[in-house]
């Protein structure tokens, strides 16, 4: 028989076909009422099906399905999910990690090109024909700048590699040093002090909620650019405003925001910025592969094999 699986939001429709072949699926974003849908099924789902940008699996979700055995999160982070909560019950987690880190490296360099060379803002320029009355304002060179990334880890390492090629100096915060030839900072607020760019790809939740304040912009300064590819967790985000509505820092590139789909309505007026609608893994290639291995991992733990790509507490 079927094991079944809640799916709390959808994979790309290929992998979504091969999910039903192999599960009874419940599609939870097809309910009106999904609570109630919940309660009615509780003693059939085994696995729930996690996204990156669902509002995930907390412990009292863990606590309303009693034989709930697996947890596989489409996407690397899981800041959406209760992984003690998860651990305590022996329910297994899984994310899908290294697929989408060139991915969403290029987006953190298609940012920082974008603020730093104003190509989105040379785009609007040249459509609503203001070429004709004069020149964009000038942009900002990225060769020799420092740029200071928070969390060299799969990504950051990735975003770190790609800012070598365009002749720009790396240092890194982190909470330990590695081994690389990179500058490490264990004080990101002096990191921040001797940065152009500050780029966020650290993991989220509650370790790194909010951990760029303005005390933090405002060392980065007037010279500055944020981006952030992380969460939008990770910055306080009303400080932000007021970092750039004071141009305490010259602007920032967000592709992840507090509360998404939503962004601040005083951001959207703004030039200094650019905005994407978190898209880090956005491609067909790599969104397909996240969810073979979220159907993979769902296979594995069934079929009483190792879990190719487990979560575990750190
Ligand atoms: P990873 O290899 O596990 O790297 C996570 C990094 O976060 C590590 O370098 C870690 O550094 C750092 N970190 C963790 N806690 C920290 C803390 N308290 N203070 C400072 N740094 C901390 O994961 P990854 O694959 O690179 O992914 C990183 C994050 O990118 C994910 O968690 C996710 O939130 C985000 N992401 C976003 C998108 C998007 O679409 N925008 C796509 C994919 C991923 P240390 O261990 O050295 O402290």
């Amino acid at each position: 028989m079927k094991k079944t699986i809640l799916a709390l939001r959808p994979v790309l429709p290929d992998e979504m076909a091969e999910l039903d072949s192999h599960f009874n699926v419940l599609k939870l974003w097809e309910e009106k009422e999904p609570e109630e849908f919940i309660k009615a099924h509780k003693n059939e789902i085994q696995g729930v099906l996690s996204t990156y940008n669902s509002a995930g699996v907390r412990a009292a979700m863990m606590d309303a399905l009693p034989n709930l055995e697996i947890i596989s999160q489409f996407g690397v982070g899981y800041d959406n999910i209760d992984i003690e909560a998860a651990e305590s019950r022996k329910i297994a987690v899984t994310n899908t990690p290294d697929i989408l880190t060139n991915d969403t490296a290029d987006v953190a360099l298609m940012l920082l090109l974008n603020i730093a060379r104003r190509g989105v803002e040379g785009d609007v320029f040249v459509r609503v024909g203001r070429w004709q009355k004069g020149p964009l304002p000038l942009g900002v060179c990225l060769a020799d700048k420092t740029v200071g990334i928070v969390g060299l880890g799969k990504i950051g390492s990735a975003i770190a590699k790609r800012c070598c090629a365009f002749d720009m100096n790396v240092v890194y915060y982190g909470r330990s040093e590695k081994n690389v030839s990179f500058t490490y900072y264990n004080d990101l607020k002096s990191m921040a002090h001797d940065s152009d760019f500050l780029v966020l790809a650290c993991a989220g939740g509650p370790e790194t909620e909010n951990i760029i304040n303005l005390d933090i912009l405002e060392a980065l300064g007037p010279k500055g650019f944020l981006i952030n590819i992380a969460r939008g967790s990770v910055v306080h985000e009303e400080d932000l405003l007021i970092a750039l509505q004071n141009r305490a820092i010259a602007g920032a590139g967000l592709d992840v925001f507090a509360n998404e789909p939503n962004v601040p309505e005083e951001m959207l007026k703004m030039d200094q910025v650019v905005l994407l609608p978190h898209i880090g893994s956005a491609t067909a290639e790599t969104r397909s592969k996240m969810g073979k291995l979220v159907i993979d991992n769902f296979l594995a733990h069934f079929e009483g094999k190792p879990l190719l790509t487990p979560v575990y507490l750190s």
